[in-house]
């Protein structure tokens, strides 16, 4: 079978990969302590599963607008108004397959073959590839440890050409945790405006913040990088429900109808009984947010200081997401080889740092139990003293 070149142009997921090595390991009864979860290990909200059953009963059941239920539009706005400071009306609003889907569809409504989309590495992994897929050129910028995985205004600077496109900018970041403060985002959007360009914010792990860190969303700071700036978001990180499949996009309105032209042509609506499940989310108490952000913060501080504790092992402190982007270059392993050997001889998953651009270091997520933790340092402990 002769399959289409773009499938060629795209890796398959490492992160997936690793994990289903991890899961067939449990499955054969191996004590595996994993690390590798991209996702919140709690259940979702029950009242948030209330509402999709009340949904269920009451027939959403059947084809709803491809943009989404009107409802779950105006709730978001009302979102991105009350803790953003951004503004939107529903009609900017589109409900997408995950926050996933809305970046997917954003590259397709936005880059054509010549256009640059400027990426920090470490980045998440989908990121290239979806500009790939879209025929587009990912532009990687790499980033320093010693500045905690942050681009500078000048690198950002420095990337941007005549083809430039669009920049993705992720914070907090998955996977390093790094959270840019305000006036550093203030920093980037100054050049965004003056040079001209877009940025698509992924402001998918904005709720999972530690100590005294700041979420600013890139939009809000003035009219002229509003116009600039494409929001994407979803459920899955904040409520626990990744299975869902709820996330949205606020854009400007031109884009916008490109978006949801390109959505009634792939996916057409969101499961509609889900999005009342995200209506509810939105509008019931977010005590369920917090107690979820209490638990990853005693977890984080324990990891931290234990990781930092391994000789030839070290990593800068996180101020959100649930991740940990560990150092490994001391031990003369590229990343690849550290996770596979890990797994094997200790029986420790974590996803090998090459799957986000940079190969000297590995990701390590605390989306688990404390007691899976204080197990899977020791093994670890001694994998790295070996
Ligand atoms: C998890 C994640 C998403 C989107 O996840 P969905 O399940 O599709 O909502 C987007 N960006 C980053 C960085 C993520 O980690």
């Amino acid at each position: 079978m002769k399959l289409a070149a773009r499938v060629n142009q795209v890796s398959t997921s490492l992160t997936l990969a690793i994990s289903a090595k991890a899961k067939a390991m449990k499955a054969e009864g191996i004590d595996v302590c994993s690390f590798s979860a991209g996702e919140p290990d709690f259940p979702t909200p029950k009242h948030i599963c209330e509402a999709a059953k009340t949904a269920l009963d009451e027939g959403k059941t059947r084809y709803g607008a491809a943009v989404g239920e009107l409802k779950l539009r105006q709730a978001i706005a009302n979102k991105l108004k009350t803790d953003n400071n951004l503004n939107y009306q529903a009609e900017n609003i589109i409900v997408t397959n995950g926050g996933k889907f809305s970046l997917f569809n954003l590259m397709q409504a936005l880059i054509e073959p010549g256009d640059e989309v400027i990426i920090p590495a470490p980045y998440w992994l989908s990121y290239p590839e979806m500009v790939k897929l879209a025929s587009g050129t990912p532009v990687i910028v790499n980033t320093l440890a010693e500045n905690d995985y942050k681009i500078t205004p000048e690198q950002l600077e420095q990337a941007i050409t005549p083809n430039s496109k669009l920049f993705v900018f992720n914070s907090p970041s998955n996977p390093t945790g790094t959270v840019y403060s305000p006036d550093e985002v203030r920093a980037l959007a100054k050049i965004i405006v003056e040079r001209d360009i877009l940025v698509v914010s992924d402001e998918i792990y904005e709720k999972i913040l530690y100590d005294d860190a700041q979420h600013l969303s890139i939009g809000s700071i003035n009219d002229e990088i509003l116009a600039r700036t494409i929001v994407s978001s979803g459920f899955a990180k904040s409520h626990s429900m990744t299975g869902w499949r709820v996330g949205y996009a606020a854009a400007p309105l031109e884009l916008l109808q490109a978006m949801a032209k390109i959505q009634s042509h792939s996916t057409s609506n969101v499961c509609t009984f889900a999005q009342y499940g995200a209506i509810a989310a939105l509008e019931s108490s977010q005590e369920c947010v917090q107690e979820m952000v209490q638990a990853f913060a005693q977890r984080r501080i324990y990891m931290y200081e234990a990781i930092n504790a391994i000789p030839k092992l070290s990593c800068p402190k996180p101020y959100g997401a649930f991740y940990l982007f560990v150092d490994i270059s001391q031990t003369g392993k590229k990343s690849l080889d550290f996770c596979n050997e890990l797994l094997e001889s200790k029986q420790v998953a974590a996803i090998p740092g090459i799957a986000f651009g940079m190969d000297d270091c590995v990701r390590f997520s605390y989306a688990t139990d404390l007691n899976t933790i204080k197990e899977g340092l020791k093994r670890l402990t001694e994998f790295v003293e070996q």
